[in-house]
């Protein structure tokens, strides 16, 4: 029998949180953020489920090239423009539209040779310091841009630290950002998930949700779920064993967890080399017959321990669910101290993975 444990992707579900997305955008426009093999599902599996989408953010000129050659005519745009002039013959060819978010990137942009004019977006930093002009540069920069032959349509475009935390929200970057572009007659796009479900103030003409197709939650503190938003990702294995443990007996690497009674103790076909986290510690919810249960110890590479005190039927064959419909990936990384965002993206290439 093939190892059991398998990402089941409910498509049905993106298109769910898709359409939500649309919804809360109102008549701004939806760019799908497909970056990182789409929050771990797979791109191309999720761009059909995303093609009702406006558009498509992506990292990297290969993702998009992907998403052309496969036919997606949207626009698609590269969240950190190009990263070497040379890629950008290809950007004019496949039509995409890179982020602007350094001035040496402009000047290389209005010196190129390009066969058309390129639709851009340009980025100010409003107050995450990561990437994006200086408030205090854009006009310059803009004009500079605006002259040249190489340029088309223009979007500007900012991304906020703090949507996710309601005690901060985004009404100081949105303030610096609308003084920096104040006059300035061009599109907008500022909202990320956290910002599209909380802040409709911050919606612009095109709105960035990425963690929410996938149905986890953009907010601290709250699950998909109470969002409105379906889990898409289910990560299913079994028991491959059940180990009886006698009271002040050691359990795992480490012996991190010491039974404290006689207790049974299953072992599931999931570790840390597929994607689970390592630093989940005893205590980090898993459900084994549907049923809540607990892990034990240490995350090894390929396995890990339940407890099985609860789960009293539980044998081996019995199906363990590591997150996903019944268990939402919010709950489990809450408990191993990360992000839904990172246990997605984290899945690894050797999970089988299945369409629903
Ligand atoms: C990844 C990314 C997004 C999507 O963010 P979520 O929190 O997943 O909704 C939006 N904008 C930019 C610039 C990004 O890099």
């Amino acid at each position: 029998m093939a190892r059991p444990l398998v990402a089941q992707i409910d498509l049905a579900a993106l298109g769910h949180n898709l359409a939500l997305a649309k919804r809360l955008a109102g008549t701004a426009r939806v760019l799908a953020v497909v970056k990182a093999n789409a929050y771990g599902h797979g791109l191309l599996r999720a761009a059909r489920a995303l093609r009702a989408a406006d558009g498509f953010a992506v990292l990297t000129l290969d993702e998009a090239s992907q998403l052309r050659s496969e036919g997606y005519s949207h626009p698609i745009v590269l969240l950190e423009g190009f990263f070497q002039p040379d890629e950008l013959p290809e950007i004019a060819r496949r039509r995409l539209q890179p982020v602007i978010h350094r001035e040496d990137q402009a000047e290389i942009l209005i010196r190129a040779k390009l066969e058309h004019r390129l639709d851009i977006f340009v980025k100010v930093d409003t107050g995450m310091r990561r990437l994006g002009l200086p408030p205090t540069r854009l006009r310059d920069v803009l004009f500079k841009l605006r002259a040249s032959a190489n340029i088309g349509g223009i979007t500007l475009m900012s991304h906020f630290a703090r949507a996710d935390d309601p005690d901060v929200g985004v009404s100081a970057q949105l303030a610096t950002f609308r003084a920096a572009t104040a006059g300035l007659d061009l599109p907008v796009t500022l909202a990320n998930s956290a910002a599209l479900m909380g802040y409709p103030e911050s919606h612009g003409d095109w709105v960035r949700p990425g963690i929410m197709l996938y149905g986890s939650s953009p907010l601290m503190g709250t699950t998909g779920l109470e969002l409105g938003l379906l889990p898409v990702m289910s990560l299913r294995s079994q028991l491959i064993a059940v180990q009886s443990v006698r009271k002040g007996e050691g359990v795992g690497y480490g012996a991190r967890f010491v039974a404290p009674r006689d207790m049974r103790v299953g072992i599931v076909a999931c570790g840390y080399a597929d994607g689970y986290p390592r630093h989940a510690d005893t205590g980090t919810p898993v459900l084994v017959e549907g049923q809540r249960a607990r892990t034990l110890g240490r995350v090894s590479m390929d396995m890990l321990h339940v407890d099985l005190s609860e789960a009293v039927h539980a044998h081996i064959g019995s199906p363990v669910t590591l997150w996903g419909d019944a268990l939402s990936v919010d709950e489990v990384a809450a408990a191993s101290g990360t992000v839904g965002y990172e246990l997605l993206t984290a899945l690894a290439s050797r999970v089988r993975v299945e369409e629903t």
